[in-house]
């Protein structure tokens, strides 16, 4: 399924950790200066200068809200670093703006048609940030009563509030009588309540304090209303995709849909209704469109019609920014007998803008490894270092990047602290990379149960 990015504090990251370890998750970002200059080494992000400067251009762009309708294309060997430098784009970005990570084939599914699982990528890298005003009450604390004999999902109760020249009675539900409880509110205490959250803060038992403006948030505004009293506002601001509103709004599924992570097809109709809705928001000042990010890596597996699709979706106001990723050279458009570079057919590449990521140096592997050796918590002898590194370069950065965890089997049996270069040999000899598989295959020829048929496999790839 598709997923969703966030932002990548460390809070964020130790969580992941504990869980565990991805093949990305020493990526926090492109790495670069305010001047939008790689930084040799920073955010888990090596090499690769020129890609990752270009990523931070589009990227500025984005931000600026200038790009619409824009799609770029990362193009390189395998393991340079596509994939890596487009999540780092996504830790940027921030958890405001989306971003949404897809490979082309999961387009082709059997309970949707291609063009509705693109649509449904595409508006899921949309956002809509609504604005909203929230009341807040604020003042001391007279009285509160609760009702004790209840628990649970069902407790009620009062609360007085006085403030300077009023005083006021609220009834209490469940969830303010658990946040009243949790702030340990008493009688004389001044607070403020956030009506539509629930939120309480206490600002301490002097009445002076209750006007600490920034209590409850720096939104915060007063309002004069009609009968003259003054009334504390804030505004909150939330964030949707146009996916989701489509879901939430889709008759037959609901919101709990979203949570199911089965949408099925939403009806064309819905999500003009939805648009027209979301235009009228933006006119009366309610909500702001987030153009966000749709990453499609192995692009070259989407089809003709697909590639059509998506020339045509990249017109539309509401696109996002698309980045595509390939590691084919010149490769058959999926879907016909011609071939063009990277798989893509030619309108498209000429909407591209092309960034292409080049095979690493050996000071880059090396330094790829420590910062995985870290991630991983693996300490690695330094004749060790050298050995993987060489090896990746030989082979992959991504083989030698998985002997790391394999070397540290080895490395605690034999119940040592820092894997040396004999875990590695041992591993090595009982993994293979995609050379030696290739060469393996070859040897046993004839005795494997499915064997090649000559030129078939070249019109399906
Ligand atoms: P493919 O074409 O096979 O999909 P790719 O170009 O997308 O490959 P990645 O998956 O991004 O390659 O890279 C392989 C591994 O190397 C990943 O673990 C990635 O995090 C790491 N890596 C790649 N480039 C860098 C870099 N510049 N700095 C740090 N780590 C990197």
């Amino acid at each position: 399924m598709a997923t969703q990015i966030t932002a990548g504090t460390s809070e964020l990251r130790d969580i992941t950790k504990m869980e565990r370890i991805g093949t990305h998750s020493h990526i926090h970002g492109l790495g670069l200066d305010e001047n939008l200059e790689p930084r040799a080494n920073s955010q888990g992000m090596v090499g690769q200068a020129k890609a990752r400067k270009a990523a931070g251009m589009i990227l500025k762009m984005v931000q600026e809200g200038r790009i619409a309708g824009r799609a770029m294309l990362f193009a390189g060997p395998p393991s340079t670093g596509k994939t890596a430098i487009a999540l780092g784009m996504a830790q940027t970005l921030g958890s405001d703006v989306p971003f949404t990570m897809i490979a082309a084939s999961e387009v082709f599914s059997l309970s949707m048609s291609k063009t509705e699982a693109l649509t449904q990528a595409l508006r899921r890298s949309i956002g809509v940030r609504i604005k909203e005003e929230t009341e807040i009450i604020e003042g001391e604390v007279v009285e509160m009563q609760i009702d004790r004999s209840l628990t649970g999902a069902t407790k009620t109760g009062k609360l007085t509030i006085k403030t300077t020249d009023m005083e006021t009675i609220y009834d209490l539900g469940t969830k303010m009588i658990d946040a009243l409880a949790k702030e340990k509110v008493t009688a004389g205490d001044v607070i403020a309540i956030d009506k539509t959250s629930g939120k309480v803060s206490k600002l301490g038992r002097s009445f002076a304090r209750s006007r600490d403006y920034d209590a409850m948030g720096a939104d915060t505004k007063f309002v004069q209303c009609p009968e003259g009293e003054i009334q504390k506002r804030r505004e909150v601001v939330h964030t949707v995709s146009l996916h989701e509103i489509d879901v939430i709004n889709s008759r037959t599924q609901g919101f709990l849909a979203l949570f199911a992570g089965d949408t099925g097809e939403i009806k064309p109709e819905l999500r003009d209704q939805i648009n027209t809705k979301v235009a009228e928001w933006r006119e009366e000042g309610k909500a702001e469109i987030i153009p966000g990010v749709l990453f499609i890596d192995e692009v070259h597996m989407l089809d003709i019609e697909c590639f059509s699709f998506l020339n045509r979706a990249l017109e539309n106001e509401l696109a996002p920014l698309v980045i595509m990723a390939s590691n084919r050279g010149m490769a058959r458009i999926r879907g016909t007998k011609f071939r063009s570079p990277h798989g893509l057919p030619v309108d498209l590449l000429d909407r591209v803008l092309i960034v292409s990521t080049r095979p690493y140096t050996e000071e880059d592997v090396r330094e790829i490894i420590k910062i995985r050796c870290e991630e991983e918590d693996v300490s690695l002898s330094s004749e060790a270092l050298a050995v993987l590194t060489s090896m990746a370069l030989q082979t992959t950065l991504r083989y030698a990047l998985n002997l790391i965890s394999c070397a540290q089997v080895l490395a605690r049996k034999r119940k040592a602290d820092t894997v040396d270069v004999e875990d590695l040999r041992r591993s090595y000899s009982y993994f293979m990379d995609e050379k030696r598989s290739v060469q393996w295959l070859k040897e046993q020829q004839g005795t494997l149960v499915f064997e090649e048929i000559g030129g078939e496999l070249e019109k399906d790839a």
